[in-house]
């Protein structure tokens, strides 16, 4: 059996994508000076919200961003386009794009090249704001042409607080990994699913103590994820776990250590 790659919410349907995956040495992510390397998958979200399609995440784009070349390796043979076409879509098809932050293995298809001529851009102004005070070499600075393009021409919206993108994917500001990261609640009914973004990405992420190095306040990313992977679990909501290379559906579980991963299988 295999993790499941679509979900069910009341009325909507979300299928879990794939942009391939990278290996970078585990220092980049954690600090210091650690010889192993570390795998991460891209697992851009696709929800059918009735007439619109929305899309959450948008992995590294066409190819590796030149500013993580000699530090990533990207490895795929198929990207995110044609996990899309799979799925029975187009890049037309896509209506709205929620960015969760702008590191580039998030923003990659969504800013460049805008890989989705028809789609909206959604991001908080507080990310953006943080992106434009990084150093010239930042991954998060990158972004920023790109987005302040999207808002000039029209294609990208700037929010304030959190608040529905749609009927039923409400996205809200749960800081840490970045300022202004943004996590999404998918919700019919009584049926709920959770996005993490790099809030609680892969199921290392499940122990809130681990300290990542990534993370801009680890002490705020530690406390917003108790919160966030508590409020799942009372509700028995389905988590996505955008950089898990295996399991990436899961329920949670507290335990004395932190939360443990149930997988949700076909
Ligand atoms: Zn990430």
């Amino acid at each position: 059996m295999a993790t499941a790659t679509t979900l069910d919410v009341g009325k909507m349907r979300i299928h879990i994508l794939d942009d391939g995956v990278f290996v970078t040495d585990a220092g980049n992510l954690f600090g210091g000076s650690r010889k192993a390397s570390i795998k991460g998958a891209m697992h851009p979200v696709l929800v059918e919200a009735g007439d619109d399609l929305a899309l959450i995440d948008a992995g590294f784009g066409p190819e590796l961003p030149e500013i993580l070349v000699g530090r990533y390796e990207l490895r795929r043979d198929e990207d995110l386009l044609d996990h899309l076409d799979t799925a029975g879509y187009a890049a037309e098809d896509v209506s709205h794009i929620i960015l969760s932050h702008l590191d580039a293995d998030h923003v990659g298809w969504a800013l460049s090249p805008p890989s989705f001529p028809n789609a909206t851009v959604y991001l908080q102004k507080a990310a953006l704001e943080e992106a434009r005070e990084m150093p010239e070499k930042d991954g998060l600075r990158a972004a920023v042409p790109a987005v302040e393009k999207g808002v000039e021409d029209g294609w990208c919206e700037l929010l304030d607080s959190d608040g529905e993108v749609l009927p039923g994917v409400r996205v809200e500001v749960r800081s840490g990994h970045s300022a202004g990261h943004q996590i999404v609640w998918i919700e019919d009914g009584d049926d709920l699913a959770l996005y993490t973004g790099d809030l609680a990405p892969a199921k290392i992420w499940l122990d809130p103590d681990l300290i990542s190095g990534v993370d801009t306040d680890p002490e705020a990313a530690r406390r917003n994820r108790i919160e966030v992977l508590s409020a799942a679990e009372s509700r028995d909501a389905p988590v996505i776990l955008y950089h898990e290379p295996g399991d990436c559906l899961v329920r949670v579980r507290q335990t004395e250590k932190g939360f443990e991963s149930i997988p949700i299988e076909d």
